[in-house]
């Protein structure tokens, strides 16, 4: 598959730190499945193994490259409270022989104690990392440039830091660790009925955007639905449209997606970014109980929300849908007193 090899042969310009336990399990979902009238299958991403794995693995493979390639000796990072990104980071930074500073935005209203202190901030203190917080949490050009301005006086005193962006005015690094996984599942798949729809969790977009951009670049034309978990469906459709656009750029391609092909669904966002809702509390039981597999209430609790409420609609009827799992979990113990 010379179409294959071209993509591969692009992505080995950029430096990657390796630390992603893959391919992940890609396995069915024999009870939940027909609980819901559809052929389920699920893609572990949330075994990617390291520090708890999740889909940030992947992308941070990237960003922790290019910091190695600078000889940074110091990574910075802003998030969410709970961001699993950030706790990747902090743990990667580690790995790869640096400190983290880690920069917590107040994205979630009324967040309580336990958000405040357990999950991914309890890693993130035993990593090591130093924390600043942020008092915003829909800004994300000014969190962007608190980093930088952090990382300038980091520099002054002598440091060599790498700044990891949130907003979309810095190339979608992060994206080429899902066009490495779109290429593992077609390989995976290869000798499978395809399937009829993949849904996967839409936030930064870099998931979203770089699967679907995988996907289609090696004449793959599984439809990939993003369930939105940070904004809703017309912005977020927008943001991976536009995410899609910034990795033709920064591959030297072309018109790899049309924007049709870009779908999103809302119907399980509610309240917003990081707030359950009873949808996502079903979610999450229900994979618990029927499968023994943990998902998160912020990203994939949310989603597999949005896929239950998709099936019940009829408009997965009898189809042969894929989960794509992007971990999270350590951000149930953030919740453990609204669960
Ligand atoms: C960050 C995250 C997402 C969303 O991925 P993006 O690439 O930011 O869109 C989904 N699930 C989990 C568990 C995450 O941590």
């Amino acid at each position: 598959m010379p179409r294959t090899d071209g993509l591969k042969t692009k992505l080995e310009d950029f430096p990657r730190a390796v630390a992603a336990h893959v391919p992940t399990p890609l396995e069915p979902l024999r009870n939940l499945g027909p609980d819901l009238g559809l052929s389920l299958f699920v893609k572990r991403d949330d075994c990617t193994g390291f520090a708890f794995g999740g889909n940030k693995v992947r992308q941070l493979e990237y960003y922790i490259g290019e910091a190695q390639n600078e000889r940074a000796d110091i990574v910075l990072i802003t998030g969410a409270i709970q961001s699993n990104f950030v706790r990747t980071a902090a743990a990667m930074a580690r790995r790869f022989g640096m400190d983290c500073h880690v920069q917590l935005e107040e994205r979630v209203s009324g967040a309580t104690e336990l958000y405040r202190t357990n999950g991914n901030v309890l890693l993130d203190r035993l990593l090591g990392a130093t924390i600043s917080t942020f008092p915003v949490g829909e800004d994300e050009a000014a969190a962007d440039k608190a980093l930088y301005d952090r990382a300038d006086r980091m520099r002054e005193a002598g440091r060599r830091p790498y700044v990891i962006t949130l907003g979309t005015d810095h190339p979608p690094l992060g994206a080429l660790g899902y066009i490495r996984a779109a290429l593992e599942f077609a390989e995976q798949t290869a000798d499978e009925d395809p399937f009829d729809e993949i849904i996967v969790g839409s936030g930064s977009a870099s998931t979203h955007s770089g699967l679907l951009f995988g996907l289609r670049a090696i004449g793959n034309a599984t439809p990939v639905r993003g369930i939105c978990v940070r904004r809703g469906a017309a912005l977020q459709k927008a943001r991976v449209e536009g995410r899609v656009r910034d990795i033709d750029a920064l591959l030297g391609m072309a018109g790899t997606v049309d924007d049709g092909d870009v779908r999103v669904f809302d119907g399980s966002l509610a309240p917003g970014y990081g707030k359950l809702n009873d949808d996502t509390r079903r979610a999450i039981s229900a994979a618990a109980q029927r499968e023994g597999m943990f998902l998160d209430p912020t990203y994939t609790g949310k989603v597999m929300a949005g896929l239950m409420l998709l099936a019940e609609s009829g408009s997965l009827a009898g189809k042969r849908v894929l989960f794509w799992h992007t971990g999270g979990q350590p951000g149930l113990f953030a919740y453990a007193d609204q669960l």
